[in-house]
């Protein structure tokens, strides 16, 4: 089949439709909140209508803000260091939260696993999954990612603040090291320079702590780029893929929710599924509302610490896809970044991610109020859907 031809399945108009519905008729949808039980109960709806009627609903625990990621960490190093002034057994316990704590917001900006998660106030989410057979015997599987949650208005994310984010949450991780390493040194005794040592990062943590604090006074964004645009491309590529199967590609549609808060989602998916998935191909898409799509090709993370990659194989057929498709204009770039490839590639996963990107060379309006359906871009969602049908079609004809 002729991958060019213009159904209406992946046109611009019919992936607004989608993207209108969510962001604009709905809204905010902060995980686990009632505006990302909306985002399902219509996702399972345009699935029934292209004729997906079977699927899977996997619920989990979340939080709904990463400021628990960040800020639980910071508070328990501070009581810690309280903790520490009574005893040497208080300073070792207090050395021991605070590497845990920067442990704890390293694993946070690579989207891992979160070591301190159990002490996070609980809602409930799920992801939803639906599965797309091939007309003939299956030779691989390809998962395509979108997540359902959207973030809030962060002035960490300030066009004047974004260029410092990485170094302010490398500094977090340091202070939180070094007040550590304070801590047991003086619990062995090296008695002033560590009590100096652990005066100074009292400080930066407290500054941190409230730096942080005022980070989460805002409210949450629409999320039309971030990321209705994605859960419409899958939307749009399971109906066409319903009419036109490929011949030995199985094709998940995850719509993964707590995207935002440390990618919970994902982890909930390898979880169950790990296993089943693990020669499995995953496209992940994120904020595709712009005139500029690309694959990333380095994610920078958000510290100058935890920066992660696609896999080989997933970048060679980007290139080849790009190579072959130049009408497309998809190619690959590194991107200021951190999503749900980081918790593959951290699991030992395949992934790659599609993402747009604004005229600086940022995510455009990201975690902004700005981030509503004004702002985005039409023929990018629908380049972005074509690339990754084309990807398909290459692996596809393997
Ligand atoms: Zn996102």
């Amino acid at each position: 089949m002729d991958i060019q031809t213009q159904d209406d399945f992946l046109s611009s108009d019919a992936l607004m439709a989608y993207v209108r519905a969510l962001a604009q008729d709905i809204g905010p949808r902060p995980a686990g909140h009632e505006g990302e039980a909306q985002a399902r109960a219509y996702i399972r709806r345009a699935l029934v209508e292209a004729g997906l009627s079977e699927v899977e609903e996997m619920p989990f625990s979340t939080w709904d803000t990463w400021g628990y990621t960040m800020l639980t960490p910071m508070a328990l190093a501070l009581l810690g260091n309280a903790l520490g002034r009574w005893s040497r057994v208080g300073q070792l316990a207090g050395g021991l939260l605070s590497l845990l704590g920067a442990y704890q917001v390293l694993q946070g900006v690579r989207a891992g696993r979160q070591p301190l998660a159990p002490l996070f106030p609980k809602r409930q989410t799920a992801n939803l999954i639906a599965r797309l057979s091939p007309a003939r015997e299956r030779r691989q599987r390809v998962v395509l990612v979108g997540h359902t949650d959207t973030n809030k208005q962060r002035v960490s994310f300030a066009p004047w603040s974004k260029r410092f984010l990485r170094s302010a949450a490398t500094l977090g991780i340091a202070t939180l090291a070094l007040n550590g390493l304070a801590q047991f040194a003086g619990a062995v005794g090296a008695g002033k320079r560590a009590a100096s040592l652990r005066r100074g990062s009292t400080w930066g943590i407290a500054a941190l702590l409230s730096v942080l604090l005022y980070d989460e006074v805002e409210g949450y964004v629409d999320g039309a780029s971030d990321n209705a645009t994605a859960v419409a491309c899958l939307l749009g590529l399971g109906a066409h893929l319903v009419r036109y199967p490929l011949r030995h590609t199985e094709v998940w549609l995850a719509f993964t929710g707590a995207e935002e808060v440390g990618c919970l989602g994902m982890h909930k998916l390898l979880d169950a599924y790990g296993e089943q998935l693990a020669d499995a191909w995953f496209i992940d898409f994120e904020m595709v509302g712009t005139d500029e799509i690309v694959y990333v090709t380095r994610h920078s993370s958000l510290s100058l610490l935890g920066a992660y990659a696609p896999d080989d194989e997933s970048l060679a057929l980007a290139d080849e896809t790009s190579a072959r498709h130049p009408e497309i204009g998809v190619s690959g770039r590194p991107v200021v970044i951190a999503e749900e490839v980081g918790s593959l590639r951290g699991r030992g996963y395949r992934g790659l991610c599609l993402v747009g990107v604004g005229k600086d060379g940022w995510l455009a309006n990201w975690h902004r109020y700005e981030d509503d359906v004004e702002h985005v871009e039409p023929s990018g969602v629908e380049r972005a859907a074509r690339f990754a049908l084309a990807m398909l079609h290459v692996l596809d004809d393997r």
